[in-house]
């Protein structure tokens, strides 16, 4: 075997023997119990993930489509770290560092989910109502339907905003219509749209 292995895949612990002191496992059961647990965690980083999504439709950041960016970045990062991880403990090397950090992961699409869904479902201070006009809109179909409208901003800085609708109000605006936008500063200092309505 060498002298290059010196962590047991499945507990982490220094090895001297064949067998893992710490835990009992030989090299291959150690193997296969990681590769179990990557599986498990891979499962529950994409249920994370999906929880993520929902809770973004249901009290939509102003800022969505930025954090869906980061979010879609998160998560192909933490996939090859996965795939990453596997290929090394298919070769039995070193594994520690990466499944440290593969691990502290898991629970980010999680802890975003709940901390939107607290931001909004906690707020209990009135909406502001700002009158904007409907610059353009656009849809991606899919699995999870996107529907924007864009209209002129109102904050500084920013030429235009990207508001998160449902499918009956994205068919009643058009370009040039002006609207009503509920704007709630959030729990947490999120600020998202509570509705949208039509002069
Ligand atoms: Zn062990």
């Amino acid at each position: 075997m060498g002298g290059e292995m010196t962590r047991c895949l499945n507990c982490g612990a220094e090895r001297q023997d064949e067998v893992c002191q710490a835990c009992g496992l030989e090299p291959a059961a150690a193997e296969l119990a990681l590769r179990r647990k990557l599986l498990n965690r891979t499962g529950l980083f994409l249920l994370g993930a999906i929880a993520f999504v929902t809770a973004s439709g249901r009290y939509p950041p102003l800022e969505l489509d930025r954090i869906l960016i980061f979010i879609g970045v998160l998560f192909w990062f933490t996939l090859s770290l996965a795939m990453w991880l596997e290929r090394r403990a298919l070769r039995h090397a070193e594994v520690e560092p990466l499944k440290r950090l593969y691990y502290g992961l898991i629970p980010v699409p999680w802890l975003l989910a709940g901390l939107l869904l607290l931001n909004g479902a906690l707020d209990r201070a009135p909406f502001s109502e700002v009158r904007s006009y409907v610059v353009g809109k656009f849809a991606m179909y899919g699995p999870v339907p996107n529907r924007r409208l864009i209209v002129k901003s109102w904050r500084d800085g920013q030429t235009f905003e990207r508001i998160d609708v449902d499918r009956i109000d994205f068919n009643q605006f058009s370009d040039g219509d002006s609207i009503d936008i509920k704007v709630k500063y959030g729990l947490v200092g999120i600020p998202w749209i509570a509705g949208v309505t039509r002069k």
